[in-house]
This record gives C-alpha cells, structure tokens and sequence, in this order.
C-alpha cells in the first residue's frame, strides 16, 4: 500500500532497529524554524525516552520512503500515512501507529493553544519523537544521505509501528 501510494522504497524490519536519542531533538529546538509551531513537533511530541519505551511495546515496523524534490506534496504524504495506518488498523493489527516527516502541513496555521483540529490524520514526525531517522534507516537498508545542497534530492521518511 505505502508503494501504491508513490513511495520509492518500503521495508519491514523488527521495531527494536528503529533508533532513538536523546540528541535528536536538539535539532528541532537548534536548527528548525518549525519548532514548537505545530502540535506534530516538540515540545509536543513524546520525549525520545517515552518515544523509546513506546518502540519497545512493538515487534515489527514498516520503513518507507518517498523521493523528494521542489513538487513533493506533504500534505499527500502526511494523509497517505494516516490512511496506512488506519488499514493496518482495520487488518486487525490494533496497536499500528504511524509517524511521519517533518512538520504537519493539515492545516495552514497551527493554533497550538487548541486541540489537534484533524486528529485522525495529524501524526507526529519520527524526528519529533526523538528518532534517529538515518540510523534507523540504515537498520532498515534504505540508503539516506545528508542532503548538501539545493540539487539534492531529498528523501522523506515514514515509519509504522505494526504489532
Ligand atoms: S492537523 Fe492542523 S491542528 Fe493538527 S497538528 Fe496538523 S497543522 Fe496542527
């Protein structure tokens, strides 16, 4: 389904590859012009600690990606995973819960003094909820690099955790 969605790559690997530190989030409060603006981003989002403990309740997750560029369109992205999510759901596998990358695009604004306006498709980004997405990927086999410079591609990372 992720592939049918326009996803280039998916992977299912055992949850205990999917990576989390506490550095991570360092990047969103440093380094992010996101932070603390959308429900789906820190200090929102579960700790990396309480994210990490969240991992270890699964057995297996799905590692997909989608290939960027100027004309990626997140909000697609962002509705594909909560779709995902709810089939897995709706398969009998109860626990799935998705995150996504980067920060929510539902809504233009984000009034973070309120409630999630779109709570059954707003999910957190993995990087919020303090996962190492590049190990994590690099657990999964999927190969993603630093992006350097405007002509790179970049790379959009999702993850389910299944079961
Ligand atoms: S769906 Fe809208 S209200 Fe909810 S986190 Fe995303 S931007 Fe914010």
């Amino acid at each position: 389904m992720a592939l049918s969605q326009g996803a280039s790559e998916a992977k299912l690997i055992p949850a205990r590859q999917v990576v989390t530190a506490e550095w991570v989030r360092l990047k969103c409060q440093y380094g992010c012009p996101g932070y603390g603006k959308r429900l789906c981003c820190p200090p929102y989002t579960p700790t990396p600690e309480a994210f990490s403990r969240v991992v270890g309740g699964y057995r297996r997750a799905l590692v997909y990606s989608y290939r960027g560029g100027k004309r990626a369109k997140r909000g697609d992205m962002h509705r594909g995973l909560a779709e995902l999510e709810r089939a897995a759901f709706l398969d009998g596998w109860y626990k799935a819960f998705a995150a996504g990358a980067g920060p929510c695009r539902l809504c233009k604004e984000c009034d973070t003094s309120r409630l999630c306006r779109h709570p059954y498709e707003a999910r957190p980004s993995m990087e919020s909820c303090g996962i190492d997405v590049y190990a994590t990927c690099r657990n999964a086999g999927i190969k993603l690099d630093v992006v350097t410079c405007p002509e790179d591609t970049p790379k959009y990372i999702h993850l389910l955790l299944i079961d």
